[in-house]
């Protein structure tokens, strides 16, 4: 409690005008009431009034001359009649309130830009390495390879992403995931840099290397996030194009009415549009944050905005409605190999691939102690085919679509995927892989159709029996199949004309064009590629794909609050604005009551931080 007290003073030393501006409004009342003395009361106002008005007329004449026509104008009139009319006290509520709503805007993007800051701060720096002679050396981070063997003790973090060799113990990923609960972990157990090894000494191998692990992954994306960093979006300036001219009108109304030009001044003071200025910004901060701590990382303000009017929704199958783990059910040898021989030849092609098939088919193989072979000249077609060469000869790993094989055909119709293994043209052995449905799939397209996804469609590269089958068990009637990623890309343009809102869901490399092509890309991020978590305007760090109704009924939500609050503000500023044509309310007390709008409208606003 101390710690944050003492931190919020720190910050307000930091941008110190606000703060200052109400301090000395207070000071004028206390003049005003206690030592009853009016005239030294105005006198500390008015000064008030020119000192923290002037700067404010300076930005938005600057901002008028480069032709930025926003709602600030009429807080500028306001505080140059003010000024005019010697209205000390009016002016200087005036001057508190835009002084304030900019020192809050500040706030939000100094806030994210903090983010990022402590998030470099606690990123894991060293390690500590087996050597050979079964002791340990500290290292830097940066130094450790691939396969070696690492001590992290209770309370260390993770140094890179790798796997447990020895011990058990719990590890709280709530940094990286926001799953606030730690797990429990054993041999085997997968672990991601940047998480805390809370109670064991455990012993890892490394299987990344510090720059690619999955720490290092955030941060490129939030500096990348920070580096595009939308400003803030101000919905309130389209309002203003109507506000501001009705605003003058009304003033204009008033002084017909009351033939006297403080009334004017009273109509532009309960006007100050600053429900408009703020209630938008803040209650897009307050969804990205909101988001954040259910592990989605929304990069930036007007995915928040867009991903709640989505209409049409596209799933990639493997990893994104499957768990992307496909257990290797079958190895069938062609060609008088034998099933190790196939089997060795597709780990020694799939070493160099990051594709959830080669992480299964090197798991089998390592399982069975087959040693690798030396492969050259690896390349990949992403969502289609990997191929190298193995001492002189050419073989590719693709998609099987023959149909020769009649047990094959009836376990791909049950959602088997199926890998051709191939040497010049001839096929030398088939892998049959189960990869299974995730658990809450077909709960999440229902809810999803609910909150008003008018189409939901899945676009896959795998083959036609094996994604209908999926798709059905999913519950989603709608399929394309052996897509190329630019077939994805194609279909999501298709559908352009017809919905407004096209977002897309994958994890692979091969979604990475679509998931840009999207109005909004959502990108599965624990176990996904990085270049589709790059490409995405969304990233869900959690395993789960009930995330994305989360993002959808969060962007809903900010987007209702803020609409909410902008037409309460409005509604109320123009009740306010017709009272004050006729004379009814001084300049002072204006200035109050819309003080009062823009307390309960920036309330209003910070609901979207609650569940
Ligand atoms: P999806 O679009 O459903 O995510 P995939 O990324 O699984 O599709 O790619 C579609 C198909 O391409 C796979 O089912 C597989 O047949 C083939 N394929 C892609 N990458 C590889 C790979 N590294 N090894 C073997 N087959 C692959
Ligand atoms: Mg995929």
């Amino acid at each position: 409690m101390l710690s944050k007290l003492k931190k919020g003073l720190d910050y307000l030393k930091s941008d110190p005008a606000a703060p200052l501006i109400f301090l000395s409004i207070l000071f004028g009342i206390f003049t005003f009431f206690i030592l009853d003395e009016p005239l030294w009361a105005h006198y500390i106002w008015f000064a008030t009034l020119i000192l923290g008005g002037l700067p404010i007329v300076y930005h938005t004449v600057k901002g008028m001359l480069k032709g930025q026509f926003a709602s600030d104008i009429v807080a500028l009139l306001a505080i140059i009649t003010a000024i005019f009319l010697s209205q000390a006290f009016a002016g200087a509520v005036v001057v508190l309130m835009q002084s304030g709503g900019e020192a809050l805007e500040r706030f939000g993007l100094r806030k994210a830009s903090r983010s990022l800051d402590e998030l470099l701060k606690r990123a894991p720096k060293k390690a500590r390495r087996k050597t050979n002679s079964d002791s340990f050396e500290e290292i830097d981070v940066k130094e450790v390879n691939i396969e070696d063997i690492l001590l992290v003790r209770p309370g260390e973090m993770i140094p890179v992403d790798g796997t447990i060799t020895q011990g058990k113990t719990q590890i709280d990923d709530s940094a990286i995931t926001g799953e606030p609960l730690a797990k429990e972990k054993g041999e085997g157990g997968e672990l991601l840099s940047g998480s805390i090894n809370v109670t064991g000494a455990i012993e890892m191998k490394a299987l990344k290397k510090s720059e690619e692990s999955q720490y290092a992954q955030i941060v490129k994306l939030v500096q990348k996030a920070e580096e595009e960093k939308a400003p803030i979006q101000r919905l309130a300036d389209r309002y203003a194009i109507f506000f501001t001219p009705l605003t003058l009108f009304m003033a204009l109304v008033g002084y017909l009415v009351t033939n006297e030009f403080v009334t004017v001044l009273s109509v532009l003071v309960v006007a100050t549009p600053c429900p408009l200025i703020l209630a938008t910004p803040l209650a897009i901060i307050c969804g990205i944050n909101r988001s954040a701590k259910e592990g989605i990382i929304v990069k930036g303000g007007a995915p928040l905005e867009q991903i709640a009017s989505t209409e049409a929704l596209f799933f990639d199958k493997t990893g994104t409605l499957t768990k992307g783990t496909p257990s290797i059910e079958k190895v069938i040898a062609l060609q008088g190999k034998s099933e190790e021989e196939v089997l060795q030849i597709a780990a020694s092609i799939e070493q160099f691939s990051t594709h959830s098939i080669a992480k299964s088919i090197l798991e089998k193989a390592k399982e069975k102690n087959l040693s690798l072979l030396e492969a050259k000249d690896f390349v990949e077609v992403p969502g289609e085919s990997v191929s190298a060469k193995i001492s002189g000869g050419n073989y590719t790993i693709s998609s099987y679509k023959g149909d020769e094989n009649l047990e094959v055909q009836k376990e791909l119709k049950q959602g088997a995927i199926a890998v051709s293994i191939s040497s010049q043209e001839k096929r030398i052995g088939l892998i049959l892989m189960k990869d299974a449905l995730r658990e809450n799939v077909k709960d999440t397209i229902l809810s999803l159709q609910k909150m008003g996804v008018k189409k939901i469609m899945m676009l896959t590269g795998d083959t036609k029996k094996t994604a209908e089958y999926i798709a059905k068990e999913a519950s989603i009637t709608d399929v394309a199949s052996e897509l190329k990623p630019d077939q994805k890309v194609e279909i999501i343009k298709q559908n352009e004309k017809e919905f407004k809102v096209l977002t897309m869901v994958g994890d692979g490399i091969n979604d990475a064009p679509a998931l840009a092509t999207a109005t909004v890309g959502i990108a599965m991020g624990e176990r996904g590629a990085a270049i589709s978590a790059e490409a995405a305007d969304i990233v869900i760090l959690v395993d789960d794909l009930n995330k994305v109704t989360t993002s959808l009924k969060i962007g809903k939500r900010t987007l209702k609050i803020a609409k909410e609050s902008i037409f309460i503000g409005i509604g109320l500023s123009f009740l306010l604005m017709v009272i004050a044509c006729t004379g009814r309310i001084v300049p002072a007390v204006g200035a109050l009551l819309q003080e009062v709008i823009d307390v309960s409208v920036i309330l209003n606003a910070l609901r979207v931080l609650k569940k």
